[in-house]
């Protein structure tokens, strides 16, 4: 069962074990980052393959999985917007293990490959599905569609699938994943079996970062420093997750950069928003957008509530900033960097683009009791 977190295997049981396959079509639910894509997508494989071992886990190794791992399988069909498969696509090609697409999408636009892909699953994709699900498939076997995440479904094409759900084509199931079920048409919600997916507490979470964690050649004589310091920076890339394990995890890999970026952004008296622009134009500008994001969030959630989600252990330096902004010019800040971020996949010009950001920082730093305007 090694290859379920440990807050899965309850659910993977009553799904595999209890019946619920005679359901013809299920929503996965449940908050971003813990793991219901690769759920998913392992559910998919194992109800597929020929030999599974007891516990209903794919074996890797008969026809049919191997079909899966290398994208061909007749019997299954992914549904993603566009903008989201050719990420896959190229993540996979890097060797990016699968288990963090569910953060992916956030940075999937991929700017610097191809502009304006699509973001939303089409009515197109749903209809091209028509041959897929009522003709017969491989040795008249059982088929499954994978759509996620479900409530990128534009309207056309959730009422497109809402026909294929009121009448169920044979021996197919249809798995619907999504971040936000709310966003789904409340007819394509009661025609799924609704499955709530568990996400884990902070300290099994942390553990499984843990167990994550690169090892490094000497990790035998590791110190209790570093054993706790460790433990520190797993609970550090949790908070500032979101509380997301899996989302989480890729952040291990800017974590010295975003310490930098946070030591940049929260001294005082020597904010330079141009050497910044330069040290961060490599990153992608969403993920840059979305840190000083939740740095912002932190200062106005410190002002408002002395409450700190996103970075908990730096909750000294966000009270000393505190004191030099108010509250209104933080909340005012923080919807000019929200309407930034929604037009960062398509920037003229990148590095103009984060100056920009970073000169309305230094006003808002510099505003002392004054409310800036800041344009959106
Ligand atoms: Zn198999």
């Amino acid at each position: 069962m090694n290859l379920l977190p440990v807050w899965q295997q309850d659910i993977w049981k009553t799904l595999t074990h209890d019946g619920a396959l005679r359901s013809h079509a299920w929503l996965l639910k449940g908050r971003r980052g813990i793991g219901k894509y690769r759920f998913a997508n392992l559910l998919a494989k194992s109800l597929l393959c020929a030999r599974a071992d007891p516990q209903r886990i794919a074996c890797g190794q008969c026809a049919s999985c191997n079909w899966f791992e290398q994208h061909t399988h007749p019997n299954y069909k992914l549904i993603t917007p566009d903008a989201m498969s050719l990420a896959m696509v190229q993540n996979n090609r890097a060797g990016v293990e699968g288990h963090s697409a569910e953060t992916r999408l956030q940075t999937a636009g991929e700017r610097k490959t191809k502009p304006r892909v699509g973001q939303q699953i089409s009515i197109d994709q749903i209809r091209d599905l028509d041959d897929f699900v009522y003709l017969t498939g491989h040795q008249a076997g059982y088929k499954i569609v994978l759509i996620y995440p479900a409530e990128t479904m534009n309207t056309p094409a959730a009422n497109a699938l809402l026909k294929k759900l009121e009448e169920p084509p044979e021996n197919t199931l249809f798995i619907l994943v999504t971040h936000q079920s709310q966003r789904l048409l409340p007819t394509v919600r009661s025609r799924c079996l609704q499955v709530a997916m568990p996400a884990p507490d902070t300290e099994t979470a942390v553990q499984w970062l843990l167990q994550r964690w690169p090892q490094q050649a000497d990790a035998q004589k590791s110190t209790e420093p570093q054993r706790l310091n460790k433990q520190q920076d797993a609970h550090r890339l949790l908070a500032l997750s979101g509380f997301s394990p899996f989302a989480a995890l890729p952040l291990l890999d800017t974590m010295e950069q975003h310490r930098q970026f946070i030591d940049a952004v929260s001294t005082h008296g020597r904010f330079d928003p141009l050497t910044l622009a330069e040290a961060m134009q490599k990153q992608e500008l969403t993920v840059t957008i979305d840190w000083l994001q939740k740095w912002c969030y932190d200062l106005a959630a410190f002002h408002a509530a002395e409450r700190v989600r996103y970075h908990p252990f730096l909750e000294a330096r966000i009270q000393s900033q505190c004191q030099r902004i108010n509250l209104r010019a933080c909340l005012s800040f923080l919807q000019f960097l929200n309407a930034r971020q929604s037009l960062s996949r398509h920037p003229v010009n990148e590095r103009l683009f984060l100056e920009e950001i970073f000169i309305q920082y230094g006003r808002l730093l510099a505003s002392g009791s004054a409310v800036p305007e800041f344009e959106e």
